[in-house]
């Protein structure tokens, strides 16, 4: 419909146009008409003009026949000179209104006019105008100039006022038509009118309906546009967070690449990295017909400092050390970190193993200087087993096993040393392997059992106490010294089950011991590190003894001086806690640490357990005399108790009695036994006053 009614008014409109067009072309032409009817002033005009031709014409006519018929009256020539010089100018106006209505001039013959002028002004200006024949001649001339005038004179006029009519008529007809032309035109214009009118009032709706509908189109577009923007700002949003999350991606990508190849903590090569350097390092040893050494390295010591200085110190420690390995190597050897303490190295292109000592004589040199921890010096030491490939295998699984062999055997060897694998090596190795094994089994297996070793008072030999000591029957071992499964259990971890199994089979079996005796009477625990690190003691302890029934004044641990060094807050609150619970504190093996008074005086120590390798060198070692007894007085003056272990001669009894040591252990007085068997030590000693004998007869007996 608006489709329709937009193409009838456009039509209209050029009708229109056309029709205002053609008005306009009927309005010229009528102009032009009426210009025309203007002809008449100028016939009018022209008639007179003829008719003074014509008067003229005749004068000169007259004056012709006159002056020439005449002959010698100057008066006439003159005369006729003068009419028919006026005739000859009229000629020239006649010729110029020629130019200008040539329709009126059609019929006048202005040539013949000319000529009969020409001739005429020739003959005259002849001398023989005179004759006869020349006057007749020129009288003709001026009778043709008549006649031809007057015919002219009278079609013109005729035909002057016929076309005038003519004219007239013509001029009324376009006048009707274009009256009748305007008419219509009016008319057209007015329905035309009425129409666009009609036609503008529903284009003037639709035009609302259009706006409108252009509003809604405009909003709803504005709206989308918005929404547009909306979503291109949310897309830019996730675009972003896109670019964020992939560059997070990569950057954990990478993160991942390196922790799957290196060692957060030292930035060395982890073992995934070392053994494809290794499968590298052994293609080029083969095709180059050189070897490849692999070296375990272990820290000496690291564990007491990590147990007693903290991990994070131990961190640290761990940090300067492989920076400081990572120094001596070669560019093309590979030092990488397995976990804890555990070092290993990839010594590449090796033409001579000598090269091999040169390399390693130079790491454990890097070693010996001391480690500046925390403002702490620490010593740290370390111990390289060493494996050449392709000598002592193929593989790297193979070569790090008899490198670690290696390893341990350095350890054996003192520590701070290095060891090229040798099949001895393997064997013992392998039997460190069967024995941790082993001791799983044990402990799943309840394979331990306690031995007690009392502690005897110097001054009467009576019995002060007993110390709790494990003891592990293997099936095919035997018996396995402590001192060989302690160390591998407090490695492995299972101290912690070891430690309380201890504990409580100490406190339940001293229970009927403490109840029959009227002397104060100690049992004395040996209790790790690990545990203290690991547990909760205080929380430990106080459950065996609600658990056992045991008092807690009769009850002594035994901890090392490592445990101490720490100067770790968490032990002092542990240590203090069971101490304020009644429990004893002891230091075992006394001497053969970092003695230091400080800690004496800081943590809550009721005893001190002098190691026996002072006691073993009583009157052989004056120093070790001094010693003694510089202790002895230094435990005294700080109000602390003092027991010398592994007192095995009278004269070490003697010596110690004699220097106020009130407390000894050792095989002198007794062996530790089995339970049972102090149980009737201790009968014994409850009926014989005297031990002396006692001691001598379990002398005898071990
Ligand atoms: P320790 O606590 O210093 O125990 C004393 C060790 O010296 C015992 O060795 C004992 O048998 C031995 N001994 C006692 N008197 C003499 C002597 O006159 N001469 C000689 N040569 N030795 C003597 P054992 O039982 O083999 O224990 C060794 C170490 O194992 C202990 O030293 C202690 O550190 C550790 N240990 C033993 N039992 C336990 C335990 O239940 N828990 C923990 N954590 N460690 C234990
Ligand atoms: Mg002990
Ligand atoms: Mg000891």
């Amino acid at each position: 419909m608006p489709k329709n009614s937009s193409k009838t008014s456009i039509f209209l409109a050029s009708c229109m146009l056309s029709i205002i067009l053609l008005s306009l072309i009927s309005s010229v032409i009528l102009y032009r008409q009426i210009a025309s009817l203007q002809v008449a002033p100028v016939r009018t005009e022209l008639v007179s003009f003829i008719n003074e031709y014509e008067y003229e014409l005749m004068r000169s006519t007259m004056a012709f026949t006159e002056a020439y018929n005449h002959h010698n009256d100057s008066g006439e020539y003159k005369e006729f000179n003068t009419w028919f010089n006026m005739l000859l100018s009229r000629y020239q106006g006649l010729e110029r209104i020629e130019k200008q209505h040539s329709e009126i001039f059609n019929r006048l013959n202005l040539r013949l006019l000319k000529t009969n002028l020409q001739q005429i002004k020739l003959f005259i200006s002849r001398p023989d105008i005179l004759l006869p024949a020349n006057l007749e001649m020129v009288k003709q001339l001026f009778n043709q100039l008549v006649i031809e005038t007057h015919q002219f004179q009278k079609q013109w006029v005729f035909q002057n006022e016929g076309l005038i009519l003519a004219k007239q008529n013509k001029t009324l007809s376009s006048y009707q038509n274009s009256v009748v032309l305007i008419f219509v035109t009016f008319v057209i214009g007015i329905i035309m009118v009425l129409y666009l009118f009609s036609n503008n009032k529903k284009l003037l709706i639709l035009r609302r309906t259009l706006e409108q509908r252009v509003y809604m189109r405009t909003k709803e577009l504005k709206d989308s546009n918005s929404h547009l923007i909306s979503e291109v700002q949310e897309r830019k949003k996730t675009e972003l967070q896109l670019m964020q999350s992939q560059f997070a991606a990569e950057q954990a990508h990478k993160k991942i690449q390196y922790q799957a190849n290196f060692d957060p903590l030292t930035k060395l090569a982890n073992r995934n990295l070392f053994l494809e350097r290794f499968a590298q390092a052994s293609i080029r040893a083969d095709r180059n017909n050189t070897f490849v050494a692999l070296l375990f390295l272990d820290l000496d010591r690291f564990k007491y400092i990590n147990d007693t200085l903290g991990h994070s110190i131990g961190d640290k420690l761990l940090q300067e050390a492989s920076s400081r390995i990572q120094e001596v190597l070669r560019a093309s050897d590979t030092a990488a970190r397995f976990g804890g303490d555990e070092f290993a190295v990839i010594l590449s292109d090796i033409e001579e193993l000598h090269t091999v000592n040169l390399i390693v004589d130079r790491i454990l040199k890097s070693m010996a200087s001391p480690f500046r921890l925390c403002g702490n010096d620490a010593f740290v030491s370390a111990s390289i087993g060493i494996t050449v490939y392709p000598t002592d295998g193929k593989d790297s699984e193979t070569l790090l096993r008899k490198a670690d062999s290696a390893m341990y055997k350095a350890k054996d060897e003192g520590r701070n040393n290095f060891q090229f694998f040798t099949a001895q090596m393997d064997i013992e190795a392998n039997e460190r392997r069967l024995l941790e094994a082993a001791l799983y089994k044990a402990v799943e297996a309840q394979e331990f059992s306690l031995h007690y070793q009392p502690i005897i008072k110097s001054d009467n030999n009576g019995i002060a106490g007993v110390e709790a000591l494990i003891r592990w029957k293997d099936e095919i071992r035997g018996y396995i010294p402590p001192e060989e499964f302690i160390p591998l259990a407090e490695e492995i971890g299972l101290i912690l089950p070891i430690g309380e199994w201890v504990l409580k089979e100490a406190c339940s079996t001293a229970v009927k011991w403490v109840e029959n005796i009227s002397e104060p009477f100690i049992l004395s625990v040996n209790i790790s590190s690990r545990q203290f690190q690991k547990c909760n003691m205080a929380e430990q302890i106080a459950n065996v003894l609600a658990q056992t029934g045991f008092a807690a004044k009769h009850l002594m641990l035994e901890i090392t001086e490592g445990l101490l060094m720490g100067d770790d807050q968490q032990i002092l609150n542990q240590l203090q806690e069971i101490r304020e619970m009644g429990v004893s504190l002891a230091i075992d093996d006394f001497g053969t640490g970092y003695s230091s008074l400080s800690y004496l005086k800081k943590y809550p120590i009721t005893t001190l357990k002098i190691d026996r390798s002072f006691i073993q060198d009583i009157n052989i070692d004056t120093d070790d005399d001094e010693l003694i007894k510089g202790i002895l007085s230094m435990a005294k003056s700080l109000n602390v108790s003092v027991v010398a272990e592994g007192v095995e001669t009278l004269q070490q009894a003697e010596f110690l009695l004699e220097n106020n040591c009130l407390l000894i252990q050792g095989f002198h007085f007794s062996k530790p036994m089995p339970a049972i068997e102090f149980s009737q030590y201790l009968q014994l000693s409850d009926s014989q006053p005297s031990l002396e004998l006692k001691f001598k007869h379990d002398r005898n007996c071990a």
